[in-house]
């Protein structure tokens, strides 16, 4: 039974092609199972996306598919991200877009990691 909101993954994304080193990224983090760097088009002076190294278009797909050493590993990461850039204080939001409604433009899960000024309402009004 497939699970809703995964499908096939699409290898040409601009991740994927991050992860296969066929364009640059700016990195700041990366290890067994997580890869993070700079947004091309920051929305705050800090912004950063992380991602798992593996093929998931979702959380999901993610959640749904990945083992536990990988599911802890990517949690672990965005975590470490945060401390590492010395988010902490005054702190950051975590955002993931999921799907259409959420306006996911690249078919490889992300979470985007904000930070270095008041952030506003956590949704457009
Ligand atoms: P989303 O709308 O949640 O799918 O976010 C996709 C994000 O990827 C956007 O914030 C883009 O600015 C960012 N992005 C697209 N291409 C690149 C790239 N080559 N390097 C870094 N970030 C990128």
């Amino acid at each position: 039974m497939p699970v809703k909101g995964t499908g096939e993954y699409d290898d040409t994304n601009i991740f994927a092609r991050i992860l296969r080193g066929e364009i640059p990224c700016r990195k700041v983090h990366e290890d067994q199972w997580s890869l993070a760097f700079h947004d091309i088009n920051p929305q705050a002076p800090t912004h950063v996306l992380v991602i798992p190294k593996a093929r998931y278009i979702s959380w999901a797909d993610f959640s749904a598919r990945a083992g536990e050493a990988e599911i802890a590993g990517f949690v672990r990461a965005v975590g470490q991200v945060a401390r590492d850039l010395g988010l902490e204080e005054p702190g950051y939001r975590l955002l993931a877009n999921i799907g259409e409604h959420a306006g996911q433009e690249v078919p490889h899960l992300h979470v985007h990691l904000f930070a270095g000024r008041g952030l506003g309402p956590m949704l457009a009004r």
